[in-house]
């Protein structure tokens, strides 16, 4: 296989692989889709366990007030029967005090009990009410939840086959180079293998110093070259302006490289999350070297003229 060969096969496998790794993340969002759902069922469960917890109480209480007026309603029965057999005043002014206290008890039981009744219907009716949305609620999560699997399983099928794919695809070219490019595509959600134009690279947008740019323009050669900016995958691609940018730095060296490093560039193959933030910035703000502006413009259309 030759290089050339070898970059083509790399770039459709590159399609595939983001198209999986999209899929990947859209099945890993899926359940997000309900998370809303599953916060307010567990909010109207908790509510219905408070409510419940009020409700039982007042119905004890009911129970103690109703028992509260049958005893005295039983004590003002027995003064009265009391008041039948009395023979002198100072019986009578004992129970007739004891029919008058227990009347009032009772009266203020009645009022106590039919407050409480109130307050223990409307506790009933809110129960009811948290009842029956938990219950339409959890119908709705099952339902989005099926949905949900059954797009994950369409998902999961779509990844068997670019798998499939990836492995035709892939057939001799080496591990680690595969590796790396799922690497950068992963880390950077984006392209990883890129062209150079000039001396640039398309994907960070940092000069490549000329001799390096030389060797990956070597049609001889036949190894894979990543960028020591960002570790994308590089392959040479002629642009109008090229070879006169080129002429311009053609003194450009390694020592190109170090200098760079000092400003706080990227440094090759780090792999922390910042990276991805950094380059996004850079996109926006190229390195300020006034002779890299000039190649800084992405190119988006290198997929399609693959075939030479
Ligand atoms: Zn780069």
């Amino acid at each position: 296989m030759t290089t050339m060969e070898m970059l083509e096969k790399l770039k459709t496998y590159q399609e595939i692989l983001s198209e999986r790794v999209a899929l990947e993340e859209e099945i890993h969002l899926l359940p997000k889709t309900i998370e809303a759902q599953n916060e307010m069922l567990s909010r109207l469960k908790k509510s219905f366990a408070e409510k419940d917890e009020a409700f039982r109480k007042s119905e004890q209480l009911v129970k103690n007030l109703r028992q509260g007026l049958t005893e005295a309603e039983m004590a003002r029965e027995k003064a009265e029967k009391q008041m039948d057999g009395i023979t002198t005043q100072r019986e009578y002014e004992a129970i007739n005090k004891e029919i008058r206290d227990a009347t009032e008890k009772e009266q203020n039981l009645r009022k106590d009990i039919q407050q409480e009744e109130r307050a223990f219907a409307e506790l009933e009716e809110e129960l009811q009410k948290t009842d029956g949305g938990i219950a339409m609620l959890e119908q709705e999560i099952q339902d989005k939840s099926s949905a949900i699997d059954e797009q994950k399983a369409e998902k999961e099928a779509s990844i068997a086959n670019l798998r499939t794919r990836e492995a035709e695809i892939s057939e001799g070219i080496g591990k680690d180079i595969l590796f790396k490019l799922e690497r950068i595509i992963r880390n950077k959600k984006g392209v990883g293998v890129v062209p150079v134009h000039g001396v640039v690279c398309t994907g960070c947008h940092m000069i490549l110093p000329a001799n390096f740019v030389n060797e990956i323009r070597d049609a001889e050669n036949s190894s894979v070259h990543f960028c020591p900016y960002c570790s994308r995958i590089l392959f040479y691609e002629e642009t109008d302006e090229g070879s006169e940018f080129l002429g311009e730095i053609e003194s450009g060296s390694l020592a190109d490289l170090a200098d760079y490093s000092e400003e706080g560039e990227e440094e090759p193959d780090s792999e922390d999350d910042d990276e991805q933030d950094k380059e996004e910035q850079e996109k926006d703000f190229p390195p300020r070297k006034p002779s890299s502006r000039k190649a800084v413009f992405p190119r988006e259309e290198f997929s399609d003229d693959g075939e030479e």
